[in-house]
């Protein structure tokens, strides 16, 4: 084969832009985007070519060119399957939506919406109104106030209460929460003078009791969230720092991290904290994640006394942390799943958390047998699942495993993760599998064709 000649046979950008398929593309995706695409598809072969290969015929490089035009305008930000088990999976966005939460949002996405309106008065209104009472309800709180995360729940709070004071921690609390969120850098970021008491494993009331000054303003309660301290342990109760500061006239804040409003304890778990344990101890600001174990929208949760919670609403910062009006419509419609006690059937999380094993097995054959109809083999295998989201370390939940029967896990799992949708898988003990407690019934089937597509062009059917 002659290289010059191969070369010449190449088409110009302009002939490639007359054939008609191109034409198509043209009117499809407009004259600038479909050129560059035109010419870094010639670019790239032409590159090819001069290596030895051949010169490929035009229809296939509209094929490229479209593919380049697709993936070009493709979004960053696409849906994925989540068939790890980690149920609050941060990088793959946490919570899943109930069909309920994700209605309210569109309906006040696809219009106007009283979100600053007081329908009553015909007048200005406030956005802090709109989940406040429901919070209330389910938490036993005085008031409450919505924010973008718990994050910014944290460092508003300690700045509004804390800045230019010091606020007291137990060494065993400086944690860091991921993502390189540290709890002592957003306490340093907030104004507050940090200080440090107790031991890693052990701290008394009377560290805390010993380290006041008149300069104390705040103590802070952190749950450890995603490690767990075991062994010859102390810390004391919520309610034993509560008493302390109100003794010494201080603020209590407690960081719950993940926030729940049901127990974890009957799913056979470890008993998380709940919110209105925290409000019942008589903490004087409690805040929490909405899209951790509340199963909600990201944001941060502030619960607590009227008075404190009505400085915050008033506190200017709290105006660059506030949260958009599908935020609010979502956590309103998940909160009121658990109002009406419907939260393990109707909130994903709650779903997957509470999904017997009866049931997981008999998906997992599912699975299995739609694969070997589609000539994929794969066993089911005994795992894990974990709840994940920053929540109860070590703790699992015992699922059945779709593992593939064959080929190189490590290849399996990119090509899954290159699918449309994504697939994102788990390796165990050597092989790929899939957990069907975090894949919702939806997307299954999208599962399955995918898993068959990989598997077949990839030599591991039965
Ligand atoms: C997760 C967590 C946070 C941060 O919450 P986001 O909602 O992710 O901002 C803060 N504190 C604790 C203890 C946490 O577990």
């Amino acid at each position: 084969m002659n290289m010059q000649e191969e070369l010449r046979k190449l088409p110009s950008v302009d002939r490639l832009l007359q054939e008609d398929a191109v034409t198509g593309l043209e009117r499809r995706w407009g004259h600038d985007l479909t050129v560059t695409a035109v010419r870094d598809t010639l670019d790239t072969v032409r590159l090819a070519v001069r290596e030895g290969r051949p010169c490929p015929p035009n229809e296939a490089l509209v094929t490229e060119v479209d593919a380049r035009l697709v993936a070009r305008l493709q979004p960053t930000l696409r849906p994925a399957i989540n068939a790890t088990g980690v149920i609050i999976h941060t990088n793959l966005g946490r919570a899943p939506l109930s069909s309920e939460a994700r209605a309210a949002m569109d309906a006040v996405a696809l219009g106007y919406c009283n979100l600053e309106y007081d329908l009553q008065a015909g007048s200005r209104g406030s956005r802090y109104v709109h989940a406040e009472e429901l919070l209330c309800r389910l938490t036993g709180s005085e008031a409450a106030l919505v924010v973008n995360n718990n994050a910014a729940a944290v460092l508003l709070i300690l700045m509004a209460f804390a800045q230019g004071q010091e606020a007291i921690i137990s060494r065993g609390q400086l944690v860091e929460i991921g993502g390189g969120f540290r709890i002592p850098d957003v306490m340093r970021q907030s104004g507050a003078t940090l200080v440090e008491v107790g031991t890693t494993n052990r701290t008394y009331v009377r560290d805390y009791e010993a380290a006041i000054t008149p300069a104390t303003a705040a103590v802070m309660r952190v749950h450890h969230s995603n490690f767990r301290l075991t062994g010859f342990v102390h810390e004391p109760t919520l309610t034993e720092l509560v008493v302390l500061a109100r003794e010494r006239n201080l603020f209590l804040f407690d960081d719950l991290g993940s926030g729940t409003l049901l127990d974890t304890a009957p799913y056979g778990l470890a008993h998380e904290p709940t919110i209105q344990e925290s409000i019942a101890a008589g903490a004087s600001l409690v805040s929490c994640s909405g899209d951790k174990l509340l199963g909600g929208p990201q944001a941060g949760i502030i619960l607590g006394k009227t008075d404190l919670v009505a400085r915050l609403k008033r506190f200017p910062l709290t105006r660059a942390l506030r949260v958009d009006k599908t935020t609010l419509a979502g956590l309103q419609a998940t909160l009121r799943h658990y109002l009406l006690g419907e939260a393990t059937e109707k909130v994903p999380i709650w779903r997957m958390i509470s999904q017997d094993e009866a049931r997981l097995e008999k998906r997992a054959k599912t699975w299995a047998r739609k694969l070997k109809g589609l000539g994929v083999a794969a066993d089911i295998v005994p795992g894990l699942s974990t709840v994940g989201g920053g929540s109860l370390p070590g703790e699992m939940l015992p699922s059945h495993l779709v593992a593939l029967a064959a080929g190189s896990p490590d290849a399996l799992a990119a090509r899954l993760r290159a699918g449309e949708p994504p697939v994102i898988a788990r390796i165990q003990d050597d092989r790929l599998v899939l957990d069907p407690r975090t894949v919702l019934p939806e997307q299954e089937s999208a599962l399955w064709q995918l898993v068959a597509k990989v598997a077949r062009n990839h030599d591991i059917g039965s």
